[in-house]
């Protein structure tokens, strides 16, 4: 697939859920990607990107943003809490608050720098031992935690469990949302996004199925 051809397989999906297609955000995945594929991307007029390292953004968004105006990028992957000050630096939204540790963190550099990302909190709805994420049951705890921080969160983000029917975990993060009050959810990638549009994503995370196969898929 291409940038255009899941630009329209978006917009119809939203079609289809009786939908805006304005109201999702597609966000190009572009960890471990040769940047000529990055760069073609750009000069095609997307503007949304997803990352997953911090080093790895700080090696390239700088010059990148330098260069194409606009640019929206977004940490989608795990964020060391030694690393909450540069992530400031390099993203507009992070979509994997996961911890308390890291809410805490975010809280006080915000405070400090006057400003906050978009702040999605990420949640294992799947219960699984290796990955990161809030526990379903312990979600609206953390999130009073987080309000009593002053730490705004706009919405939830999940990652389903390999292999498994995404629907149920996509259904049970937009009940989560609701029950919360929170309008953004960030769920869907290359394999499931048609279905994460059908219940309610606004922010779909998309990498392979536009660029290509990562270049080092194992740390992927
Ligand atoms: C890598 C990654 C994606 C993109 O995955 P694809 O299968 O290439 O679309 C989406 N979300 C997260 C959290 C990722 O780490």
């Amino acid at each position: 697939m291409s940038l255009t051809e899941i630009q329209s397989a978006t917009n119809a999906a939203a079609v289809t859920a009786g939908r805006n297609p304005a109201d999702i955000t597609l966000l190009a995945v572009s960890k471990l990607q040769p940047m000529d594929r990055l760069r073609a991307v750009l000069d095609a007029g997307h503007r949304v990107f997803g990352e997953n390292y911090v080093q790895e953004s700080a090696a390239k968004w700088p010059d990148l943003r330098a260069s194409y105006e606009n640019c929206h990028v977004h940490m989608i992957g795990p964020l060391q809490t030694n690393k909450v000050k540069l992530a400031l630096d390099l993203f507009d939204a992070i979509h994997s608050v996961d911890r308390q540790s890291l809410a805490e963190k975010l809280a006080r550099a915000v405070q400090d720098r006057g400003n906050c990302p978009q702040l999605f909190v990420q949640v294992n709805t799947g219960y699984e031992v290796q990955k990161a994420g809030i526990l379903p049951d312990a979600l609206d705890t953390f999130l009073a935690v987080c309000a009593a921080m002053d730490l705004p969160i706009s919405g939830l983000m999940c990652i389903p469990p390999d292999g498994e029917n995404a629907a149920p975990h996509f259904a049970g993060l937009a009940e989560m949302a609701a029950r919360n009050g929170l309008r953004c959810l960030s769920m869907g990638m290359s394999s499931d996004f048609a279905t994460a549009i059908a219940h309610g994503a606004t922010h779909i995370r998309v990498g392979s199925a536009i660029f290509g196969a990562r270049t080092n898929p194992k740390i992927s």
